[in-house]
């Protein structure tokens, strides 16, 4: 038995009659090469991947993940003869809250929202920034109630992120939702989607700061 150290650990042979030790060292130290590389480019590719459908600035999943998760879900609830529900959330004024506290005020904001969001869902929800200021989130196997319960309790959570005990904002902020569920307000995810867009779209028109269910 032969063994050397090397920074990377140390290796151990039975040296075959004829065998340098040289040539072995060379091989061991290129095997180990080959395997760090072949780990760093699996740790590259999977960074690659969670970059492709998370977004940069909250981390939460973006529009594009979201489109074949919506899919996949449908199915999945259609399977089994549940509902699915989708909450689309805009932040009010907000164009006015960066104008008056800057971008990265926003930005910051828009990360805490996110966090809350996130921190709010069970474990099999699934929560999307859909872009700009505007979030969404997939909640499989519920029905209406449910669901209106749930964006409810996201919008009296959004205000208290800034109660007097948190006090994360500069000033009070508020979210408008829409919800809407497959099949009862759309067979397809595009459907859904745009079912809880315009009940949104209806909260914002009704004053703001509430929760709508789609109407057709
Ligand atoms: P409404 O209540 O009707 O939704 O009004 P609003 O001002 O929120 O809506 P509007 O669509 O007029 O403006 C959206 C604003 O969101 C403008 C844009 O600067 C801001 N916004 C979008 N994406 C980002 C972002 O990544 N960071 C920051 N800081 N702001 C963003
Ligand atoms: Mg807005
Ligand atoms: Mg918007």
């Amino acid at each position: 038995m032969y063994s050397f150290v090397h920074p990377w650990g140390v290796f151990q042979f039975v040296l075959q009659p004829g065998q340098k030790v040289k040539q072995i060292q060379q091989l061991a130290v290129s095997v180990v090469q080959q395997f760090l590389l072949t780990v760093e480019n699996l740790r590259l590719r999977e960074e690659l991947r969670m970059q492709a459908v998370r977004d940069p600035l909250t981390g939460l999943y973006n529009r594009r993940y979201l489109e074949a998760a919506l899919e996949r879900e449908i199915s999945r609830a259609l399977r089994k003869d549940m509902m699915l529900g989708v909450i689309m959330l805009d932040i009010d004024h907000f164009k006015q809250f960066n104008d008056r506290y800057g971008h990265d005020v926003g930005d910051i904001v828009l990360r805490q929202i996110g966090l809350f969001l996130q921190s709010s869902v069970r474990s099999g929800d699934i929560v999307c920034r859909f872009g700009g200021e505007e979030f969404l989130v997939i909640l499989p196997e519920i029905d209406l109630e449910s669901a209106i319960q749930r964006a409810e309790s996201l919008r009296l959570g959004v205000q208290t992120l800034n109660n007097k005990k948190h006090r994360l904002f500069p000033e009070q902020l508020s979210i408008s939702l829409g919800v809407a569920l497959c099949p009862l307000h759309g067979d397809s995810g595009h459907a859904v989607m745009q079912a809880a867009d315009q009940a949104m779209y209806q909260a914002k028109r009704e004053g703001r700061n509430r929760v709508k269910v789609f109407e057709a």
